[in-house]
C-alpha cells in the first residue's frame, strides 16, 4: 500500500474527487483522419500500415486529481484551447498542454472556483469542494507577546525579507511540480503544518511548515522534487541558513535553520539530490528541518505532497 493509499484508507481525507484521468495529447498527433495523403512513389517499398492515430477528443472542461482539502493542492490539465485560467484569484501557469499546479490555502473556503477563458472569449467554470480539516490549535491563557519589532532590528530584517519575497515569486524553467514528492530526510515530526496558539482569545501566528528532527545537528537532507536554487543565504535572523527551491509553476519549497548548504543559488537540482545538512541556526529551540511548501502566497502543508512519514 503507498503511503498516500494509506492516508486514504485511514479515512483522512475520505471523500476527495476521484483522479479523471484523459490520454495525453500526442504531440504532432493528427486531430481527425481528414488529413491529406501524401502521394506516394510507385517505387517505394511497401508503407508500414498507418499507425492507429488515437484522437484526441477535445477536453471540453477541467481533468485533476489531488489533494482537495485545506494546505492542499491538484494537479490536472486545462480544458482545450483555453489561452489562460484561474484558481479563485491566483492566474495558474499552464504549460503547453495545458496542465497546471493549483493549491489551497490553509484557510480556504469550502468551495474554489476553476475558470478557464477559451480562445474563442467563452469561460468555462468548474467548482471544487475543499474539505476543512481539524487543526492543531491551543488556547493558552497568557498574552500574546507585545509585536512590533525595534527599528534596529527591521533595517536588518527588511532586506531579508525582500531576498525571500523574489527568491519564492522566482518563476524557474522546471517540471518539479510535476514529481510525486519525497520526505528531504526522515525524523520525527517535531511541529505541524497549521498549528496554532491562541493567546487569551487572540491568534498567534499559524506554524507555516513542518519540522522534523532526528535528536541531533548535521544529518543530510535531500531535494523533495526537483528545481533550481533561487536562495542559499546563511545567517538570516529568524531563518538562520536558508535555502529555497523553485518547484515551477509557481511552487517552492525553503528549509530553514540549516548547519550546512551544499549547493549554490542558480543550481539545478534533481529530486533526492543533497541540499545540505539540518541545524538550529537561526530562531530555533533545537536542530530540527522547518520545511515549508509554498504556491504563490499560498501556504501549503508538506504531509500533502509526500504522505505520511515512513
Ligand atoms: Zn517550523
Amino acid at each position: 500500500m503507498t503511503p498516500k493509499s494509506a492516508l486514504i484508507a485511514a479515512g483522512l481525507f475520505a471523500g476527495l474527487a476521484a483522479c479523471t484521468v484523459v490520454p495525453s495529447v500526442e504531440a504532432g498527433a493528427a486531430p481527425d483522419d481528414s488529413q491529406p495523403v501524401a502521394p506516394r512513389t510507385v517505387a517505394a517499398p511497401p508503407a508500414p500500415a498507418p499507425a492507429s492515430t488515437p484522437t484526441t477528443p477535445a477536453r471540453t472542461d477541467f481533468t485533476y486529481s489531488g489533494e482537495l482539502t485545506q494546505g492542499g493542492w491538484i494537479r490536472g490539465q486545462a480544458p482545450s484551447n483555453a489561452v489562460s485560467a484561474t484558481l479563485g484569484e491566483t492566474p495558474l501557469l499552464l504549460d503547453e498542454e495545458g496542465n497546471f499546479f493549483a493549491a489551497f490555502d490553509r484557510d480556504a473556503g469550502t468551495s474554489e472556483l476553476l475558470v478557464a477563458t477559451l480562445a474563442n472569449g467563452e469561460t468555462v467554470t468548474r467548482e471544487l469542494t475543499v474539505l476543512p480539516r481539524d487543526w492543531d490549535i491551543e488556547r493558552v491563557n497568557v498574552a500574546r507577546r507585545a509585536g512590533g519589532a525595534s527599528e534596529s532590528f527591521m533595517r536588518r530584517r527588511q532586506p531579508e525579507l525582500d531576498a525571500i519575497w523574489d527568491a519564492r515569486i522566482a518563476n524557474s524553467d522546471t517540471n518539479g511540480w510535476k514529481e510525486d514528492f519525497i520526505w528531504p530526510l526522515t525524523g520525527r515530526i517535531s511541529g505541524r503544518f497549521g498549528s496554532q496558539r491562541i493567546y487569551r482569545g487572540e491568534p498567534g501566528s499559524y506554524h507555516s511548515g513542518i519540522d522534523i528532527a532526528t535528536g541531533g545537528s548535521g544529518n543530510p537532507f535531500v531535494a523533495p522534487a526537483s528545481g533550481v536554487v533561487t536562495l542559499a543565504v546563511e545567517d538570516f535572523s529568524l531563518e538562520g541558513n536558508l535555502l529555497i527551491i523553485d518547484h515551477g509553476a509557481g511552487l517552492n519549497s525553503a528549509f530553514l535553520h540549516l548547519s550546512e548548504i551544499a549547493v549554490e543559488e542558480g543550481d539545478r537540482v534533481e529530486q533526492g539530490q543533497l541540499l545540505g545538512r539540518i541545524g538550529s541556526s537561526g530562531r530555533a529551540t533545537g536542530p530540527h528541518l522547518h520545511w515549508s511548501l509554498k504556491w504563490h502566497l499560498t501556504r501549503l502543508d508538506p504531509i500533502l505532497f509526500t504522505g505520511p512519514m515512513p
